[in-house]
């Protein structure tokens, strides 16, 4: 009997423990991904419950732990930067914190997690291309690329983020996004002295909030965030249209807001999410 062969959307997080766990149970996979190359930006992620098992699973639980951020917690600091609130890796007690005692960074776990898969018989790996149509027939699904190739597959999985183009093709464009009423956007600033081992989080009056989190990469990752029930449509703007609105809006947050408006201006890897619930 030929073995399985999976068709999976998306080189992010879940494509590639998806391909893991595909060739470990001896089925073979293509992972597609639209970009170019591995998307790396992001800011830390927090693996904790079932995501910890998984990894501990496939083996890799040594090696992301070699690779966490070490944050000691997350400080509530005023204005003035003094602590109002502390929350450490491990509450007493036992309870979990708002840091993980493993927070890795995005691109770090996704790097670990394709190299993970990538020199596998059972995996192929192809960039730059994306899937524009699905025909399924039952016992095996045929799928048109954006390259113009079109392959045979026992089934696809479509694992390309909360705005799955792949979802939206099987669904007739239905999306069962549920806005959250926030808008937050993510980018690397300088390390700072300020920084020290402590993420430090800010509210300032208006629904802003300002995060700074130290990595293990020696920067700092900024995350901002505004809340409201307004239907600014700021994922719509470019990119400079999208850090204008950012300044407008900080501008007299107080706190770090000056150093952390005047980095974004220089980050590469800036990005506007809004914050949804499926
Ligand atoms: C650049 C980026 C930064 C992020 N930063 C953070 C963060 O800091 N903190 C956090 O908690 N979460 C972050 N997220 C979201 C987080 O990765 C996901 O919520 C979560 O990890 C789920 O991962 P996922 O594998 O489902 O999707 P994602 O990690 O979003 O990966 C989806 C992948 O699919 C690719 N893709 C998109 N459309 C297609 C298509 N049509 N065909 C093929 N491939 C496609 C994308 O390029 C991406 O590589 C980020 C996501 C991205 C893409």
């Amino acid at each position: 009997m030929s073995k399985s062969n999976v068709l999976v959307a998306g080189a992010g997080i879940a494509g590639p423990i998806l391909a893991f766990w595909l060739s470990r149970a001896g089925m073979r996979s293509v992972v597609v991904e639209r970009a170019p190359e591995l998307r790396t930006a992001g800011q830390t992620i927090d693996i904790r419950g079932v995501g910890f098992e998984v990894v501990r699973r496939m083996g890799l639980e040594e090696l992301i732990r070699s690779r966490t951020t070490r944050e000691q917690g997350i400080a509530i600091v005023d204005a003035s930067n003094r602590k109002r609130a502390e929350f450490p890796v491990s509450l007493p007690g036992g309870g979990q914190g708002f840091t993980s005692d493993i927070e890795i960074v995005r691109g770090e776990l996704v790097k670990i997690l394709y190299e993970s898969t990538c020199n596998s018989n059972n995996v192929e790996y192809v960039f730059e291309d994306y899937i524009t149509s699905i025909k399924d027939h039952g016992d095996r699904v045929e799928v048109g690329f954006a390259k113009g190739s079109v392959r045979e597959f026992d089934l696809v999985v479509a694992a390309d983020g909360m705005h799955s183009k792949t979802r939206r093709l099987v669904f007739d464009g239905q999306s069962s996004l549920r806005p959250l009423g926030q808008h937050v956007c993510y980018f690397t600033i300088p390390y700072h002295e300020s920084d020290g081992t402590w993420a430090r989080w800010y509210n300032a009056p208006g629904g802003r909030a300002i995060l700074l989190r130290p990595d293990n990469l020696g920067t700092t990752r900024a995350i901002l965030a505004i809340t409201s029930n307004s239907s600014e449509a700021y994922e719509k703007l470019d990119v400079k249209a999208q850090k204008e609105a950012i300044h407008k809006i900080f501008a007299d947050a107080g706190w770090e807001a000056s150093r952390v408006l005047s980095a974004m201006d220089a980050a590469s890897d800036f990005y506007l999410q809004e914050m949804a619930h499926s």
